[in-house]
């Protein structure tokens, strides 16, 4: 076996032994082996193979093109979607020692001109590109005197109109399969859904190359889902668990307004928080993006506008404040974190609204009754997860086609199960009480005025419909008003009830009422609902996660020297202009504060250094290492 010095010395060992994808993997990329079907995936590439890759956020896709690349002779092409983002990528891509180039819109013209003139003469090895101008004639005409390695096409679900990312630019690539015949072309997204696989595979005439599916699952990502009862209360104490003061966190908002507003009051609390919506002029949002980046700690606020193409592998928590509109799209944004494998957790709020708000919109859209259809069922698929009383994970897993184990361990039910019980009589009582508020006009009331009859308070409304006199008044004292708000949650789950949104929340029941007030159907209610006071469930509860899923603090947080390697990767960072996770994921700060590597032979052994890094940064790294002597 060759020692790590060797491998760090001679130049010509790589192109001597030929470019194996595991010597690549690890002599570039510093990985000590290829995690799932990564393997797979590249050895297919490498042979000139096509292909499709599904895997969920954070499971290693890139690789599976830049390895690809490396391996074989000629240009490597990776169409993505994010322009803001490029930068990032090729700036990682760099400090591994890759030749890696942008071309994008955004780019001014001397840029440009100067990444064309680098491609002409060969000096590029990876090309990042946007999908518009890689279809520009002039680029592709340009490629096809080249030789090329292969065409990624990353966060490929963008060539899906049923996707809730479509890119019309995405169809362009079509182009790919005519003008390129022999090359690899190998897509790559987090989506499973069978119809935007299906379109992906039509798109971009991938139609007899084969379907790489990964494992799902992302055991290190805590999951939990509570009511939305105090949401800033609630979102504070998830936070707290769930921080470790160094890595990122997002807030993913209904509105952009909220997105505005949680930033404000975030802020306020002390943290760095910053917001970002689709509604931001195209430099506030790069400014964004970077910020997220670069910092240490960041919170953003943002609308699924912010997402494809987070780089950052140190986001340590991931909330929801409305209800996603699919387990898809949910596990996408939550898949944001935990990239580097370390513990990270996801708390999803919700409330009943949202449901019959998004019941509501499918319902009065305009689009085909099929693709209704189809909304519909990924709506109540996440309703299902929102209001599990079994594993959370197994649930979302069952949406990718997977059976995930009965209890994962890693979930907030399966780590503090609800006791469910036959709440038939409470469900009875609640949906009596607005049958019997009804108006002679029709008209229904919200559930505070319901809430007011049923627990018997005789506010000014309450006298004036003369609502006391009704014998539904006063027979709810035994609950209190969160143990009601979530009977009326579960029932408008279960499609017992009705939220006219649009109407100041009058709650309407509908024919799956019937046979509950007729005592012909149980309803099974979990006992949270009548006993959790607000902000309890689910709002991180760290003392009850046992250890392996317990919230982020980095293992080494306050050590010494691993504060001081930060502290190193920071001025780095801000001297080459990049973000501080390009140089060293916080993991191997970790294994170097650990191992205290002695010289650059120690240091290479450590996963994630390879060898453009440890040229790079051995000395520096050693020198802090030095002065932190045990
Ligand atoms: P995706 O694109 O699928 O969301 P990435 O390609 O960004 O995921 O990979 C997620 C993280 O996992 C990255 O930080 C990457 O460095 C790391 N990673 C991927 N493959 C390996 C591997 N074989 N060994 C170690 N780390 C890996
Ligand atoms: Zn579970």
């Amino acid at each position: 076996m060759t020692s790590a010095i060797d491998t760090m010395l001679d130049d010509t060992a790589l192109e001597l032994a030929g470019p194996d994808p595991a010597q690549i993997l690890h002599r570039v990329f510093g990985h000590p082996g290829f995690r799932g079907r990564q393997e797979e995936i590249i050895r297919h590439v490498v042979a000139g193979g096509s292909g499709l890759v599904l895997m969920p956020t954070g499971g290693g896709k890139s690789l599976c093109y830049q390895v690809p690349a490396l391996c074989r002779e000629g240009l490597g092409v990776v169409v993505s979607p994010l322009i803001a983002l490029m930068e990032d990528q090729v700036a990682a891509m760099r400090q591994q020692g890759i030749a890696a180039a942008a071309l994008h819109s955004d780019l001014d013209e001397e840029a440009a001109r100067e990444v064309r003139r680098a491609l002409a003469q060969g000096e590029v090895k990876l090309l990042y590109v946007s999908p518009e101008r890689l279809t520009l004639e002039g680029t592709l005409s340009r490629l096809q005197e080249r030789r090329i390695a292969l065409f990624a096409v990353d966060e490929a679900h963008c060539v899906s109109q049923w996707g809730h990312h479509f890119r019309p630019e995405y169809r362009g690539l079509s182009v790919l399969a005519e003008r390129f015949p022999g090359t690899p072309r190998l897509a790559l997204t987090a989506t499973a859904d069978p119809r935007t696989v299906a379109d992906i595979l039509r798109q971009l005439s991938l139609g007899d190359s084969p379907v790489f599916r990964g494992g799902f699952d992302r055991p290190n990502i805590l999951i939990g889902a509570a009511p939305r009862e105090q949401e800033r209360a609630q979102l504070r104490a998830f936070v707290r668990a769930a921080s470790d003061n160094s890595g990122a966190g997002i807030v993913y908002c209904g509105t952009r307004k909220k997105t505005e507003q949680t930033a404000e009051w975030l802020r306020a609390d002390g943290l760095d928080a910053l917001c970002f919506h689709a509604g931001m002029d195209a430099k506030a949002k790069r400014a964004a993006h970077r910020r997220f980046a670069r910092g240490d700690a960041v919170v953003m606020a943002a609308t699924i506008a912010f997402g494809m193409g987070i780089d950052r592998p140190d986001v340590r928590w991931v909330a929801h404040t409305d209800l996603p509109r699919s387990p898809e799209s949910w596990y996408q944004e939550i898949g944001r974190s935990g990239r580097d494998g370390a513990p990270a957790r996801a708390l999803l709020l919700y409330g009943a609204g949202d449901i019959a708000f998004a019941r509501h919109r499918i319902e009065g859209s305009p689009a085909p009754a099929e693709q209704k259809r189809i909304e519909r069922s990924r709506l109540e698929a996440m309703v299902s997860i929102a209001e599990a009383a079994s594993c959370r994970r197994r649930i979302l897993l069952r949406c990718f086609g997977e059976d995930g184990p009965e209890n994962c361990g890693a979930c907030d039910v399966c780590l503090a199960p609800p006791r469910l019980f036959d709440g038939t009589v409470a469900a009875q009582k609640l949906l009596s009480a607005v049958l019997r508020t009804r108006l002679p006009s029709g008209g229904h009331f919200g559930l505070g005025h319901v809430l007011d009859v049923l627990c018997g308070r005789l506010t000014a409304k309450v006298a004036q419909f003369g609502h006391d006199r009704l014998s539904t008044f006063g027979i709810g004292k035994d609950l209190s008003d969160p143990a009601w708000r979530g009977v009326a949650r579960q029932l408008v789950a279960r499609g017992a009830l009705d939220v006219a949104v649009e109407n100041h929340g009058e709650l309407v029941p509908t024919e799956a009422a019937r046979p509950i007030l007729r005592g012909e159907a149980k309803v099974m209610l979990r006992e949270e609902a009548l006993s959790a006071p607000a902000a309890k469930r689910g709002g991180g509860r760290g003392e009850r996660a046992p250890a392996a899923a317990r919230g982020a603090e980095p293992a080494m947080a306050g050590d010494p020297l691993f504060d001081a390697l930060r502290a190193w990767r920071k001025r780095e960072a801000e001297e080459q202009g990049v973000a501080p996770f390009v140089i060293f994921h916080n993991s191997v700060l970790e294994a170097i504060a650990e191992r205290r590597p002695a010289d650059a032979e120690d240091l290479a052994m450590i996963p994630g250094v390879g060898r453009s890094k440890l040229e790079r940064y051995a000395d520096g790294v050693l020198k802090v290492v030095r002065g932190h002597a045990g």
